[in-house]
């Protein structure tokens, strides 16, 4: 990832800072149990003096604060209290338990100058009796003073007996001495004494000794015996077992003259304890005495140091988790980040941040690598692969949401596609944004594209590049008027050279033939186009006149002069082409590429000519709009009634009666007028149409031979070889016949002699079958087909027409007398009757009938007339007879 701003924690910073901080603490710890060392190395005589020299201040300040607290209760103190006014003593006596309680006397008492003395117990007795007996003597001489340890005889209960130290201050009366105020310590109380005093660090002990060298107090046991409060025991009874006797003698001996301040020390032989002295001059005969061995002090060192390991190892190791906790975290959220990020680059999205100058920064190393962005570098300007002239950077409104497609331009030539989506506000000039890589898409929209619009046997375009052009043209010429032309160009046969050579060759042959027609497009600056297998067109965009495009048709088919030669193959094709120049544009009308194919179809159907050419021209393509707009109308011909029978009658000369009326059918077209059937009929061929056609005429002369029953007279009806070619011919014709119920050879169908030279499968059964049930069949303008009499033999055929080409100049021909003559005769030989068509004069019927044809047909006799009139003319005809 390349970044400005980092967002999760270093790793590697996290790490350093670790070893950094653990390096740090070591030092500190090492430093720290170095210096304690140092403390307790340190430990020495002098030492020792100084801390004995000031926790005896100490001691004796709070010896002496003691006096001189009692001192000041003294003056407030009267030597009647000791006896005779109760109330005064009573309010004396609370008020000193309240001030013993707070110096911690277990009891005050004040005495008299006999010794009548008072206790805050409550208790009176004589002083004499009791263990400050001596202080007293000395009290009453004007000394303050404080007891050794001494049994406390006077304390009420068994409880609060014990042992107990008496302060003992005078009671001045004026410059009197008058008695004396006592307070009594308990042993259990005398710690006090040393509090505030910490040895502990140092190992040592200190102890208060009084002057018969017996334990007031102490601040640690060193023994194992533990030390009673009650009763007190002598220090070096306590200390037994670490001072050996004969030691204790020298002890006691130097401690004999220790003067005040001075300090006594001593050092045992076994174990290395130091034992120093020092009188507490506040006191009388009491001493403080300070207890350490090197064993001590070394277990207090360990002690410490160790304490003090484990606080600096607790801290180190609380920081360290704390630092893990917070590593893992940061761990895991750029663990998060990474897989988020790996995730979206697997699925090809970068993230990035885009400015509207189209500056990228913090993008991934995918989109590095894809873009070629050097190593190092936090900033791309996507401009830098775009084109000069690209509109997209900077961009005025960028907004989130909005999305663009970049085409980028890469060193190595290819072009890449960027998707850019915003999905992010600004931030500091920038957007969050992602980009996908849509190459892939592009280049598969522009394959699809190129299969879309090309044909994929010639790679030439397509049929829709062709619409395509045809409407770019369009627009074009309502901006300026310009000639072009269209050269639509078929291959004739193609489907041979399918059949006789397959596929392969077929779909070379085509390419060949694209690859010949490139050639004169160039050549003529125009563009090929393939419609559709073997249908192509050139498109000139300009030319001259219509000279020049015959030309360009003649170099076309030209081009097809030479043999194909595919794969060993060798065959001669042609191809026709049909020009339409587009004057159109010229008159700035566009054309649509409907049009444009309708066109291309006419003058494909017109170039079937033996020139395998055709230029269409405005009359042309009128003429052929007419013919196309009749035959959309004769398709709606049957629905919109416009079509009728008439009856045209034939005359049979030997019963000089009506034999039978031809059914000839007449559209009187509302757009068109009367259109005669020699038009009509060809295109209703052609589209289909003749079937539905057909059956309107079979219904209708059906039904008219039904009204025709009683008169004897036949009808016949016309139809067309593709009518007879429907497999269902034959069983539809028979179901309509049934359905009128008309009588065997009742009715008649022409058709002509193409119906046997087509050879159509199953004709001759057909007719055969429609013969067998009573329709008899004529054979239609017989003599102008490729008369071959072979077929006639076996043909199933009631009667042969004389086409009316054999009437018409009769009179003047010997040739077609002959003719009629021989026809007739054939006729008669094979069971048929003759029927000479387009009689028109006297004397033709005559010729006709002298050449020994038995019935005739023309205007002579009548001319094809509505059904009713044709009645009438039968009706009027045969009963003249
Ligand atoms: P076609 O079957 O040979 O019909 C005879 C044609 O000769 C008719 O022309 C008729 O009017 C005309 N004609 C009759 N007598 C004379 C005459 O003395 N002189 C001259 N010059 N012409 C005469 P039409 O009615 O115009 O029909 C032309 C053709 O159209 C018919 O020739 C027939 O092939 C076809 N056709 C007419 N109606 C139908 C039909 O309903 N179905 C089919 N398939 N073809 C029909
Ligand atoms: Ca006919
Ligand atoms: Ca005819």
């Amino acid at each position: 990832m390349r970044r400005r701003r980092r967002f999760y924690f270093p790793i590697t910073r996290t790490l350093v800072l670790l070893i950094i901080m653990l390096v740090l603490m070591a030092c500190a710890s090492w430093m720290l149990v170095e210096h304690i060392k140092y403390l307790f190395a340190s430990h020495n005589d002098l030492q020792n003096r100084t801390v004995l020299t000031l926790a005896a201040n100490i001691v004796d300040g709070h010896i002496n604060a003691t006096l001189a607290h009692l001192q000041g209760l003294a003056y407030l103190s009267s030597v009647s209290a000791a006896g005779k006014d109760g109330a005064i003593r009573d309010e004396w006596l609370d008020r000193m338990r309240i001030e013993a309680k707070k110096i911690g006397f277990r009891r005050i008492s004040i005495s008299d100058f006999e010794g009548n003395t008072i206790s805050t117990t409550g208790r009176q007795f004589n002083i004499s009796n009791i263990a400050e007996q001596e202080q007293f003597q000395k009290t009453i001489y004007g000394f303050s003073s404080v007891s050794g340890v001494v049994t406390d005889r006077i304390t009420d209960t068994s409880d609060t007996q014990g042992e107990v130290i008496i302060f003992q201050v005078p009671v001045f009366k004026g410059a009197v001495v008058t008695g004396a105020l006592s307070g009594a310590i308990g042993l259990e109380d005398a710690s006090s004494f040393l509090a505030g005093i910490d040895t502990n660090y140092s190992g040592n002990s200190l102890f208060i000794i009084d002057g018969s060298n017996r334990i007031i107090t102490y601040s640690k046991i060193l023994t194992d015996r533990n030390i009673h409060y009650r009763h007190s025991i002598s220090f070096f009874d306590y200390m037994s077992n670490i001072i050996a006797p004969e030691e204790q003698g020298y002890i006691l001996k130097n401690l004999g003259g220790l003067q005040a301040k001075n300090i006594y020390m001593y050092v045992t032989k076994k174990d290395q304890h130091y034992f120093s002295f020092t009188p507490l001059s506040g006191s009388s005969g009491w001493k403080l005495v300070e207890v350490s061995s090197e064993e001590g002090i070394i277990s207090t060192q360990r002690n410490i140091i160790y304490r003090t390991g484990l606080l600096i190892l607790a801290v180190t190791l609380s920081i360290i988790v704390s630092l893990l906790c917070l590593y893992i975290i940061s761990w895991k959220y750029y663990k998060i980040r990474a897989l988020n990020r790996t995730t979206l680059e697997k699925s090809g999205f970068h993230l990035f941040m885009l400015s509207p100058e189209g500056i990228a920064e913090d993008f991934d190393e995918g989109f590095a690598k894809l873009l070629g962005i050097p190593e190092h570098s936090f900033s791309f300007d996507f401009r830098e692969l775009m084109d000069k002239d690209q509109t997209i950077f900077p961009q005025n409104s960028i907004r989130m949401g909005q999305s663009f497609r970049l085409p980028l331009h890469m060193a190595d030539g290819r072009t890449i596609y960027l998707l850019i989506q915003v999905i992010g506000n600004e931030e500091g000039g920038f957007y969050q944004s992602f980009a996908v890589d849509v190459t892939k898409d592009e280049l598969i929209q522009e394959h699809i594209r190129m299969i879309a619009y090309t044909d994929l046997i010639t790679m030439l375009p397509n049929r829709e590049s062709f619409s395509l052009k045809v409407e770019e043209l369009g627009r074009r010429c309502l901006r300026e008027s310009f000639n072009s032309a269209y050269l639509f160009i078929n291959i004739n046969d193609t489907h041979k050279i399918l059949e006789i050579f397959g596929d392969r060759v077929a779909r070379n042959m085509l390419l060949e033939a694209a690859n010949r027609l490139s050639s004169v497009a160039k050549e003529c600056g125009g563009l090929l186009y393939n419609l559709g297998n073997d249908n192509f067109v050139i498109l000139l965009e300009s030319f001259s006149e219509t000279q020049e495009l015959k030309y360009i048709c003649s170099k076309i088919k030209d081009l097809f002069l030479r043999p194909f030669v595919v794969f060993d193959n060798k065959f001669e094709i042609s191809c026709r082409v049909g020009a339409v120049p587009c004057p159109e544009y010229l008159r700035q009308t566009p054309i649509s590429p409907s049009d444009m194919f309708r066109y291309g179809e006419i003058t494909m159907r017109l170039a079937k000519n033996p020139d395998n050419m055709f230029i269409l021209n405005a009359k042309t393509y009128k003429s052929i709009m007419k013919e196309l707009d009749i035959e959309r109308d004769l398709a709606q011909s049957i629905i919109k009634n416009e079509l009728e029978l008439y009856y045209q009658p034939i005359y049979d000369s030997i019963n000089d009666r009506i034999y039978s009326v031809e059914a000839l059918l007449r559209w009187h077209s509302v757009r068109h007028g009367d259109i005669l059937p020699k038009t009509f009929i060809p295109m209703a061929e052609k589209s289909g149409f003749i079937n539905q056609l057909g059956d309107f005429v079979i219904d209708s002369a059906m039904a008219f031979a039904s009204q025709l029953k009683d008169k004897d007279v036949k009808v016949q009806f016309n139809v067309s070889t593709i009518q007879l070619m429907q497999s269902d011919f034959a069983d539809r014709l028979l179901a309509k016949f049934r359905k009128h119920c008309l009588s065997h050879f009742s009715v008649g169908m022409e058709i002509t002699e193409a119906c046997f030279l087509e050879n159509a499968p199953g004709t001759r059964e057909k007719l055969g079958r429609l013969r067998a049930c009573g329709i008899m069949v004529f054979i239609d303008d017989f003599g102008t087909g490729y008369s071959s009499f072979s077929y006639l033999k076996d043909m199933p055929a009631d009667c042969l027409k004389i086409d009316k080409t054999f009437v018409g100049g009769l009179e003047t021909s010997n040739k077609q007398k002959t003719i009629i003559k021989a026809i007739s005769y054939m006729a008669d030989a094979l069971g048929m009757l003759a029927i000479a068509e387009g009689v028109e004069t006297k004397e033709q019927l005559d010729l006709v009938l002298q050449s020994g044809c038995r019935y005739v047909q023309g205007f002579l006799i009548a001319k094809p007339m509505p059904a009713k009139d044709v009645i009438d003319f039968i009706n009027g005809f045969n009963s003249e007879d």
